[in-house]
C-alpha cells in the first residue's frame, strides 16, 4: 500500500496570527484557529470531489464561531449527540440536513433529534433499526458497513460498522417495518493514508444498493464518512490523489443517489496552531524532557493515538529528539518520546504546535486542575 505522496501542499494558519495574539501577553495555553483557512479547506474538498457533499463531523472541534464558518462556506454537519445537535440548530443549520451518523445513542437522543426534524439515522444492527424507527416510523436509514481500515492512524471500524453476513438480517427488518432504510456509509478509518479503503467502501456500497433495490428498497444516499487525513511530520497523500481514486470509483454510482462525506480533521486540523510554553526542563538516562503547559489531557490527546505533530519553537539549536509531557501528574501524560525540537530549548519558551486545530481540545479535559486552551478564531 505505500505509494509515492505527491507533495502538493495545503494551506496553513498564518503565523503572524500567534505572533500578534502573544503581543496581549501570554495567560495559558490558546488554539488559534484561521478562519481563512477553514474555508480554503472547506473549497478544496469540494473542488476535488465535485458530486460529494461536504457534511462536517461536528466531534472534531465543536468550537460555535468554527462550526459558523464552515456553515457558511456550504458545508453540511454529520451530528452523534444531543449537544451536537443543539450547536447545530442554535446556528439555523435545518434539522433535514443533518444526519445522525452514531449508531449506537440512547433513546432520548433520538426522541430529541426527531422532534427536531432530524430525517436521516444511521444504523449498524436490528436492534437500532427497531429502536429508532419505533420512535420515529418516517425516519430513513443508512447502513453503516465493515470496510478496510488498513494504513490508517486510528481505525475505526473496531467499534462500528455491519459485516457482511449481519447485511441480510438488518435489510429483512426493514422490510418488515416498512422502515425507508435507503442509504450506505462507512468510515475508512481516521487519518487515513490509503485512499484505496474509500474504493473498497464505495464498491462495497454500490453492490448493496443492488441487493436493497431487489428487496423493494429505494437507495438514494451514498455516504462516504471522514478519514481524509492531513499533513504533520510525514507526507500524505493529497486530496487530489484521494480524489482521483474516489471520483473513478463514484463513476459506477447512480446519478440519482446523493453523495456525501464527512471530513472532520481534513477541514479544521490545519486552520489551527496550538501554542503552549514549557514550564520545566530536565534530562533523564541521558535524555533531554520538556514538560508542557499543555499536554495528553489538555490539548494532545492525540500523541497517544499515532499523530506525531510538528512542534516549532523559536529557539536555533540543534535538532535533537525530546520527551514531551504535558503539566498533570499522571504518567500517561506523555505526549512523545522523540519530539524534534532545538536542543537549547528552556524554561519560558513558547512551543508552536502546527495544523493542530482537530481532536485537540475537543478531546480535552480540566483534568488536575489544568484548563484547557482557550479557543481564539480569527
Ligand atoms: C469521527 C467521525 C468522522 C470524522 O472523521 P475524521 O477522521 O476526522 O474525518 C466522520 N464520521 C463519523 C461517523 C465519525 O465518527
Amino acid at each position: 500500500m505505500r505509494r509515492s505522496f505527491d507533495p502538493h501542499r495545503e494551506p496553513q494558519a498564518d503565523f503572524n496570527l500567534v505572533r500578534q495574539q502573544l503581543q496581549h501577553g501570554y495567560q495559558g495555553p490558546f488554539l488559534l484557529m484561521d478562519s481563512d483557512v477553514l474555508r480554503e479547506k472547506v473549497r478544496r474538498f469540494k473542488a476535488a470531489l465535485p458530486r460529494v457533499t461536504p457534511h462536517y463531523a461536528v466531534k472534531c472541534n465543536p468550537t460555535q464561531a468554527v462550526l459558523a464558518v464552515l456553515h457558511e462556506e456550504g458545508a453540511g454537519f454529520e451530528i452523534a449527540s444531543p449537544a451536537e445537535l443543539d450547536a447545530c440548530l442554535a446556528l439555523g443549520v435545518p434539522a433535514e440536513t443533518l444526519y445522525f451518523s452514531n449508531p449506537m445513542r440512547a433513546r432520548e437522543a433520538i426522541a430529541l433529534a426527531a422532534k427536531a426534524g432530524v430525517q436521516w439515522y444511521v444504523v449498524d444492527s436490528v436492534s437500532e433499526l427497531r429502536k429508532v424507527h419505533g420512535i420515529k416510523p418516517d425516519a430513513s436509514f443508512y447502513l453503516r458497513l465493515h470496510t478496510s481500515n488498513e494504513g490508517s492512524v486510528s481505525p475505526l471500524s473496531e467499534k462500528f460498522g455491519v459485516f457482511e453476513e449481519e447485511i441480510e438480517a438488518i435489510l429483512d427488518e426493514a422490510v418488515k417495518l416498512g422502515a425507508d432504510l435507503a442509504g450506505a456509509t462507512f468510515h475508512a478509518g481516521s487519518q487515513c493514508l490509503n485512499p484505496d479503503n474509500w474504493r473498497i467502501g464505495i464498491e462495497a456500497a454500490v453492490a448493496l444498493f443492488d441487493t436493497m433495490r431487489t428487496r423493494g428498497l429505494k437507495p438514494r444516499l451514498l455516504n462516504l464518512g471522514g478519514g481524509f487525513p492531513v499533513e504533520h511530520r510525514a507526507a500524505i497523500p493529497s486530496i487530489r490523489q484521494i480524489a482521483e481514486i474516489i471520483n473513478a470509483a463514484l463513476v459506477a454510482v447512480p446519478d440519482d443517489i446523493r453523495i456525501m462525506a464527512e471530513p472532520g480533521r481534513f477541514l479544521v486540523s490545519d486552520a489551527g496552531w496550538l501554542v503552549t510554553r514549557v514550564i520545566g526542563q530536565t534530562v533523564r538516562k541521558g535524555q533531554p524532557w520538556a514538560y508542557l503547559d499543555a499536554g495528553v489531557f489538555n490539548g494532545l490527546l492525540e500523541t497517544t493515538t499515532g499523530i506525531e505533530y510538528d512542534m516549532r519553537s523559536d529557539r536555533q539549536g540543534d535538532i535533537v529528539p525530546w520527551v514531551v509531557a504535558g503539566p498533570t501528574c499522571d504518567s500517561m501524560d506523555i505526549c512523545t518520546r522523540s519530539q524534534p525540537l532545538p536542543a537549547d530549548l528552556t524554561e519560558g519558551d513558547f512551543v508552536y504546535v502546527r495544523n493542530a486545530g482537530a481532536y485537540s481540545n475537543a478531546c480535552g479535559s480540566t483534568f488536575n486542575g489544568f484548563a484547557l486552551p482557550e479557543v481564539i478564531v480569527v
